[in-house]
């Protein structure tokens, strides 16, 4: 393979260089005409009730197919539409998709449709509108409605973020913090955490397990979210023995393949009447 390239490390750099911003292009042309053609999808994962492994609320997770047919990773679309701007019609379409498709069956009791945040949605201003417009059409109570986004987009842009999150709570929405433990981020600004939820990241539940020497941290992450009156979620429950742990040190909620994978509509519809009945 090098010898393509004639052994040069720079010839090499700036092809493979050009290989990926031809690609990102592709790939940036094809989710434009995605989101105008509304041909997005939206998958969604249920959370439950760590004790009675009763469903309490489904995350909305955006999913796309490119022009091949092919699932790209939202790690892949989500960070490239940040990046050019797309990621506003995208979540606008998110949005009004899952609650349009999830309206129905929020009526159930503690019921709860979890929507992610992009760091560009809290600094617009539009979000508030957005929400209470979609609401009103779909007749959902705000108290249904939660918003998840991570440490680091309240950090950067404090002062816009605060005061969404504050009037999205005003109305009754609920907050929780992503991921929580990955942001790296100043432990002073916990204090004043605008959130109902924390969401502990997949790496604390990964290593629960395997490496006991993260417990002391483990632990000091979900007694600080319980000592701020935090509800917590543990994200990426895989196995009944990591369920246990968190259940024993009063966490209250959980996701992850042990109890859902992401899903589409049709089929989570079918998890929720087996469940009704
Ligand atoms: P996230 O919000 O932390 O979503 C959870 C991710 O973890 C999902 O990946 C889910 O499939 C995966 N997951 C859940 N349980 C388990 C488990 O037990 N084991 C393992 N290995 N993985 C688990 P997904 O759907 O690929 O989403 C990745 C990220 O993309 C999300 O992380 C979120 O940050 C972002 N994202 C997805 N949809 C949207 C959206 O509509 N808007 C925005 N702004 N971001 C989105
Ligand atoms: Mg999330
Ligand atoms: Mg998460
Ligand atoms: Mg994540």
């Amino acid at each position: 393979k090098a010898k393509e390239f004639g052994g040069n490390a720079y010839a090499f750099f700036t092809q493979a260089m050009g290989l990926k911003y031809q690609s990102d292009l592709t790939l940036r042309n094809q989710l434009q005409v995605a989101i105008e053609n509304r041909r997005l999808e939206v998958f969604y994962q249920p959370f439950v009730d760590l004790k009675s492994e009763q469903i309490i609320g489904v995350e909305a997770l955006a999913r796309w197919r490119d022009n091949e047919g092919n699932w790209v990773p939202p790690d892949v679309f989500i960070p490239l539409a940040e990046h050019t701007g797309q990621i506003m019609p995208l979540s606008a379409l998110i949005l009004e998709k899952a609650i349009s498709e999830i309206a129905q069956y929020i009526a159930h009791p503690n019921f709860v449709l979890s929507i992610n945040l992009s760091p560009k949605q809290l600094q617009s201003g539009h979000l508030i509108n957005q929400v209470t417009e979609l609401a009103q059409q779909y007749k959902i109570p705000f108290g249904k409605l939660q918003f998840e986004l991570t440490e680091t987009m309240i950090v950067d842009d404090a002062k816009s973020a605060f005061k969404q999150l504050a009037e999205l709570r005003t109305l009754g929405c609920k907050i929780a913090i992503d991921d929580f433990g990955t942001g790296y981020s100043s432990l002073s600004y916990l204090n004043d955490l605008p959130a109902d939820i924390i969401k502990i990241d997949r790496s604390f539940t990964r290593r629960v397990l395997t490496d006991s020497a993260s417990h002391p941290v483990t632990e000091a992450v979900i007694s600080m979210a319980l000592g701020m009156n935090k509800s917590i979620t543990v994200e990426g429950i895989e196995r009944a023995e990591e369920a246990e742990y968190f259940a024993k040190r009063s966490c209250q909620a959980a996701q992850g393949f042990y109890y859902y994978r992401p899903m589409p509509l049709e089929q989570l519809i079918e998890v929720i009447e087996q469940e009704t009945t």
